[in-house]
Parts: structure tokens; C-alpha cells; sequence
């Protein structure tokens, strides 16, 4: 799952300099995003390396997060706030790490990690935590439970709660798709959901293919535009059938040719789900299409 779109302001290396948040945080919830408007403005007057700026801010800024229930730990292109339950954090840093990797060789032309330096993870204890947080950070927790989130709104980082390895690896490789495309905030999320779906089961094993619970569901005309415009993602009763849906859609797209997936993908708009990108590239329309997958 993802929510809003805007670039990372900017590239972290892993580097020293503290930075005091507290005049761009607020003083009541450790949770509170921090103004990065604020800390940006106040970047751009300073004679500080830029990495080593935000670097000290993104650490000053998941230690305020870790408080005293959570740790952090850092490898080369990731740093994780993580509950003290979790014995061995770096197993799931070289979980991400590896799989960084494997998402930019799997998905050239799509998945970008150029000029990124350190992404924030964020694993909380529990769901209590997590749902406090979203709260706290976004002022409103997903509309639908939800097992991790991508968030690109001021300092890109993702979130999940923590149940056990196996589930945090599913959730990496899923929201790490996300945070890899996240240079592509014009293409429609159905485009998003189906890749980073599919990812999360290539590489680890997740989010089962179930066929029959697909067909048991069907679009309808009111329906599908919910699919493409993004909404039904976020509507309990619709939101298991889209992300079937444009996992289904994504892979067939991909096996007709990928490089021309590539093409579709940088050029699919938000404003008509995808459709006119989809006619150029494959000649198709992808309701038929999506209609055609529920009788195939
Ligand atoms: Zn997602």
C-alpha cells in the first residue's frame, strides 16, 4: 500500500553531525512528522553538505521516533528503527539490502535508486503502534488495515508492524517496490499495486496467486473505474479484487513484452488510468482486458 506522492528532498551517505530537530518538531508527540517545509528552508541557508545535513537529520529524527521502546541500526542504504523484541535487525537489513537489489535488476527501466542514499524503515512493535503513528505522522490511519506503507511525502521512509521475519521480508519487498518507483508518481497505483504485488511474491514468497477467489469477484461498470482512478485500493469491499486485478493485469502486460511495459509505465497517466499509455504501447484496452481475465 502507498500514500501521497512527492519526491525525496534530498541523498543521504552514512555520516556523523548531530542535528537538533527540536525547533522543527512538535514538542507533544515524538510521532509528529517534522516540518520538513521548515527543515528544507533552513537546509537551503546553511553551508553544510547536503547529505551530511540530512543524514544528521534523518538520524536525529528515527532516534526521536525509536524514543525508548525501539532501537536503530544502520547498513549502507538503510536505516531501521526497530522494536527491542526483534533479536537479530540485521538479518532484516540484509534481507533489504539484497533485495534492493533484486528489485533494480528484475525491473530495469522501471526501478530507480539513483542518487538515493539511506532509506527509513520504520518497525513497530506492534499494530497498536503502527496505527499510532499513522495517526500521529499523517493525522489519519489508512481507511483500511493495511500490512506496510510507503509514504513520499517530505522524507520518503516506510512503516510496518513487526509479527516475524517472514512477514517483515513479504512487507520490505513489497513497499521497497514502491519506494523504487517512486520517481514515477504520475502512473496510475493500480500500476504501482500490480508491480510491487508481484514483487513482493517473486522474491519473497508472499501474497499467493488465489485464482478462485478472483473469479469468484467481478467488476462492474461502477466498479472498474474504481480500479483504475486508484479508489478501489482504499474500499474494504473492493480493495482484495484491485489488487488481484492489477497484479493480474501487470503480469499479462509483462509477458507480452516488457521493454514495452517500460514504455507504458513512464508514460501512464493517473488522469485516465493508464488507458491511452496502454493503447500505444499494446494496442489494448485494459477494461477489455480486465474483463477478459475474469473469463480466461
Ligand atoms: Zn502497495
Amino acid at each position: 500500500m502507498m500514500f501521497s506522492f512527492k519526491r525525496r528532498k534530498k541523498h543521504l551517505e552514512p555520516a556523523r553531525s548531530s542535528f537538533d530537530l527540536s525547533a522543527f518538531v512538535s514538542p507533544t508527540s515524538n510521532y509528529a512528522q517534522p516540518d520538513w517545509a521548515k527543515i528544507s528552508a533552513y537546509q537551503q541557508q546553511t553551508d553544510e553538505d547536503p547529505v551530511q545535513f540530512w543524514n544528521a537529520v534523518a538520524h536525529a529524527w528515527t532516534q526521536r521516533v525509536a524514543s525508548d521502546t525501539h532501537k536503530t541500526l544502520q547498513s549502507e542504504n538503510f536505516l531501521l528503527v526497530y522494536p527491542k523484541t526483534v533479536s537479530k535487525p540485521g538479518m532484516l537489513l540484509d534481507y533489504s539490502e539484497a533485495t534492493r537489489q533484486r528489485i533494480l535488476r528484475r525491473l530495469p527501466g522501471i526501478a530507480l535508486d539513483e542518487g538515493h542514499g539511506i532509506w527509513v524503515i520504520f518497525v513497530f512493535d506492534n499494530a497498536d503502534l503502527y496505527d499510532q503513528y499513522q495517526e500521529a505522522a499523517y493525522g489519519r490511519a489508512s481507511a483500511i488495515p493495511s500490512s506496510g506503507l510507503f509514504v513520499n511525502d517530505g522524507y520518503g521512509h516506510f512503516l510496518f508492524p513487526y509479527l516475524d521475519q517472514g512477514f517483515s521480508e513479504g512487507v520490505v519487498a513489497h513497499e521497497l517496490t514502491h519506494a523504487l518507483m517512486s520517481h514515477l508518481p504520475q502512473a496510475p497505483l493500480w500500476v504501482h499495486e500490480g508491480v510491487a504485488v508481484n514483487m513482493e511474491h517473486d522474491l519473497a514468497g508472499s501474497a499467493p496467486l488465489e485464482y478462485d477467489k478472483f473469479r469468484q469477484s467481478q467488476w462492474t461498470k461502477a466498479t472498474i473505474k474504481k480500479l483504475f482512478n486508484g479508489k478501489a485500493f482504499q474500499d474494504v469491499k473492493l480493495s482484495e479484487h484491485a489488487y488481484l486485478t492489477a497484479r493480474l493485469l501487470v503480469m499479462s502486460l509483462v509477458k507480452l513484452d516488457y521493454n514495452r511495459f517500460t514504455g507504458f509505465v513512464q508514460e501512464a497517466r493517473q488522469e485516465d488510468g493508464g488507458f491511452a499509455a496502454a493503447r500505444k504501447w499494446f494496442d489494448v484496452d485494459l477494461s477489455e482486458m480486465a474483463d477478459h481475465l475474469a473469463h480466461s
